[in-house]
């Protein structure tokens, strides 16, 4: 594959962020060429359908690599078929239901010579690499980390999501660690409580304690039934004054003066990037944001709560 050679590309698991964002991100992006798509119920106009990764890879058209984007507790399965057919692939976040499982698709996908991209979108939000430079050159003392949303606007209907391996109100939140473990020094959790709905399988609302050297803390208050404005905030208290990332990462204020405030590109960002590794031949999997998580799990109090109805 040359540098103008466009990446043919497949999409599996077609659904709300395929159509959200994907396949806007892949049709202004020059690096790639959609020409097939894999899903039970839905097809992808103007390419190859099949009803399923196995189907596209035995029938399909040629494909250098794949997007799975189904949700996490299936993953595996398919990434292990695309890799050992030497594709390189693209993980939606999370990038698996386990750190185990992620690890060795990537050692798989080394063995295999082929790239494996664990994506963060929020990684890609404007204001997070200015966040970045500035507490790389300063000291952290205290961290709070408000996530707030409306399950219900989100995420309507989506039943998965409140199953075992779904990650429950840890799907958004997984994001904010995303975020986290790029700008912030390392945190581990010291306390979690998880509020898990009386019928479902993963949390509503969580509050997680977090510590790390030298006296740093971090809290993170967060919550899955949010209705009006929606809150996705970081904010550190440091020996420069007080950085606040708010909107998921799209606006930095330093002690309250608006440093970055731009409209996010996150999805065209990922795949510029995905583009670049592939070009590279190398993968980029960051399990650090999947380790809170399970760190979350494992001290995790457990509160059952009202129940949840859609
Ligand atoms: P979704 O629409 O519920 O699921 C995507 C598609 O996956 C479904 O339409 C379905 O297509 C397929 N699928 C569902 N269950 C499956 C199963 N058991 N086996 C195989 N395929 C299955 O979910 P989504 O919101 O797009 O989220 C998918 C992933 O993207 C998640 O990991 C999520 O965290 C991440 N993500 C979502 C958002 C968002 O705003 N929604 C944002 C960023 C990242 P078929 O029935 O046609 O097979």
């Amino acid at each position: 594959m040359t540098a103008r050679t466009p990446i043919r590309i497949a999409i599996v698991g077609v659904g709300k962020i395929v159509r959200d964002q994907h396949l806007p991100a892949l049709a202004k992006n020059p690096d790639f060429e959609l020409v097939a798509a894999a899903s039970r119920n839905a097809t992808v106009e103007g390419v190859a359908n099949f009803g399923s990764i196995e189907a596209l890879l035995a029938e399909g058209p040629a494909v250098d690599a794949l997007s799975l984007c189904m949700p996490p507790q299936v993953r595996y399965d398919a990434a292990h078929k695309a890799i050992s057919a030497g594709k390189h692939v693209f993980l939606e976040k999370p990038p698996g239901a386990t750190i185990s499982e992620v690890e060795d698709l990537k050692a798989l996908a080394d063995a295999k010579g082929v790239t494996l991209f664990a994506s963060w979108h929020s990684r890609y939000a404007p204001g997070v690499e200015a966040a970045r430079k500035f507490l790389a050159g300063t000291t952290v003392r205290k961290a709070s980390l408000v996530w707030k949303e409306d399950v219900r606007r989100w995420h309507p209907g989506q039943a998965w999501i409140w199953e075992a391996g779904g990650f429950g109100v840890f799907d958004p939140f997984i994001n904010c660690l995303s975020i986290v473990t790029h700008i912030l020094p390392p945190l581990h959790v010291t306390r979690a409580l998880l509020d898990f709905p009386e019928n479902r399988d993963a949390p509503v609302a969580a509050r997680i304690d977090f510590a790390g050297a030298n006296g740093l803390t971090a809290s993170a208050d967060i919550d899955w039934l949010q209705t009006g404005p929606q809150t996705w905030d970081i904010v550190a208290e440091t020996d420069a004054g007080r950085m606040a990332l708010s909107s998921g990462g799209a606006k930095l204020a330093i002690d309250g003066k608006p440093v970055q405030d731009e409209p996010e590109r996150e999805y065209p960002a990922l795949y510029e990037r995905f583009a670049g590794i592939v070009r590279d031949g190398v993968s980029d999997v960051d399990v650090a944001p999947l380790r809170h998580v399970a760190d979350a799990f494992l001290l995790g109090k457990r509160n059952v709560v009202a129940p949840f109805f859609d």
